[in-house]
């Protein structure tokens, strides 16, 4: 069997034929040319308005990267033909292998992309032999074809988080979607602010976003004013995992104030390496961990206290009566605004603040998958933190649209990957 005849099965072209292949000497790895053709007496067709047209002149030849083949690179060659065009003038033919002036074919470009979803770029790139900069253009093509083929029909959830990245100097949001039958991310915007909220809402359009159900955020006050403006209809639940976060952060405080003191006074460091005991969920930690923390709550320290109160109001969110829920947040917030712990007091104030929004978590229970801005949250943080060639914001909105975007791919007759 000739390489043609498989190359036909696999990506055959109408208007072109496959013509001699051939090794290029002296390469490593080896290298392997595949001639195309014009199929004889077709006419070009322009790239600019996607017609015939008669023949102008051929440029020289050139290679598209294909495949690669037993450890080969493979390349498609071609002297692509100008087409004289009463519409648009002289223009290069339309290829359909390859995507306006991309070097890599598309082929090979979606094999590209579909390897950087298991590997890093960088991993891409030495694994078949390329730059960087080509694993990035491959992605960004999938990338650009699935966003413009994106079905935003139906969205009833929406789940609104931020995250930092460049060493948490800048920010964004991340819009996703919560519903049962599909959860992805649905868009992303350049830093955290009215502005960035608006161009979302301005991309989804008034329809859909009136049609909208349910919207989990913090309580980020842009997040807030927006929400209320352009999807009034919607309930806004101040998402568990924000919340959980805002507890996580004032243990943080009081432990770090904690410690400054401790010191101070000379005394034994028991506040040591105790950070992750208290901001894990207690079924999470191992054995020995365990016994370290049943250790530490013998301490009347300030850490402790508030770790108590944060594990206490763990059990808030096993009630499914807004209303006795209601009831345990208006004592906790009284006790802990008893508590001389400021960052825990803080905590309290703003809950106190938006308790209907807090409540509405209950009021919404089961009509969204509520613990899904967390999963997306760390696997956010993931694809920044592998980041580290990403300098553009561009390339980062790329990564995170390719591995979580949920984005749909072309069909076709064979798959590479
Ligand atoms: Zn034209």
């Amino acid at each position: 069997m000739q390489i043609k005849t498989i190359l036909n099965r696999v990506q055959k072209f109408k208007s072109f034929v496959y013509g001699a292949v051939y090794w290029v000497e002296g390469e490593a790895p080896p290298i392997l040319h595949v001639e195309l053709h014009p199929r004889a007496n077709s006419r070009g067709v322009c790239s600019g308005c996607g017609r015939d047209r008669p023949g102008y002149d051929r440029l020289p030849t050139r290679g598209f990267e294909f495949v690669p083949l037993w450890g080969m690179k493979v390349f498609l060659v071609y002297a692509p033909r100008r087409v004289n065009c009463p519409q648009c003038g002289v223009k290069v033919e339309q290829m359909p292998w390859a995507a306006g002036k991309h070097p890599l074919t598309t082929a090979y470009a979606w094999f590209l992309a579909a390897w950087a979803k298991r590997l890093s770029w960088k991993e891409v790139a030495e694994a078949f032999h390329m730059s960087w900069d080509a694993v990035f253009g491959a992605v960004e093509l999938a990338v650009a074809w699935g966003r413009a083929h994106l079905d935003v029909s139906g969205i009833q959830s929406l789940g609104i988080d931020e995250i930092a990245w460049q060493k948490g100097h800048r920010y964004v949001t991340l819009v996703y979607q919560i519903d049962a039958h599909c959860k992805r991310l649905l868009w992303i915007g350049e830093k955290r602010t009215v502005k960035t909220l608006l161009r979302c809402f301005r991309w989804l359009g008034k329809e859909r976003s009136q049609g909208l159900r349910f919207i989990c955020s913090d309580r980020w006050k842009p997040y807030l004013k927006v929400i209320a403006k352009k999807a009034g209809q919607a309930v806004h639940v101040l998402d568990r995992f924000h919340i959980m976060a805002h507890l996580g952060k004032a243990i943080d405080e009081v432990r770090a104030q904690e410690v400054r003191e401790l010191k101070a006074q000379g005394e034994e460091p028991v506040l040591t390496k105790t950070r992750w005991l208290l901001l894990k969920r207690p079924e999470r930690l191992t054995e020995k961990q365990h016994g370290r923390l049943a250790e530490l709550l013998r301490h009347n320290l300030k850490t402790v206290r508030s770790y108590l109160l944060k594990e206490d109001f763990q059990f808030f969110w096993n009630y499914t009566s807004p209303y006795w829920a209601g009831r345990f947040l208006d004592q906790w917030c009284t006790r802990t605004l008893h508590s001389k712990l400021e960052p825990m007091k803080r905590v309290a104030r703003m809950l106190r603040g938006h308790r209907e929004l807090v409540l509405n978590w209950f009021r919404a229970k089961g009509q969204f998958s509520s613990g899904i801005v967390e999963g997306f949250n760390t696997k956010a943080k993931l694809t920044t933190r592998k980041a580290f060639g990403f300098r553009t914001y561009h390339a980062l909105e790329v990564a995170l649209y390719h591995t979580l975007g949920a984005l749909p791919e072309p069909k076709f007759t064979h798959r590479f990957f």
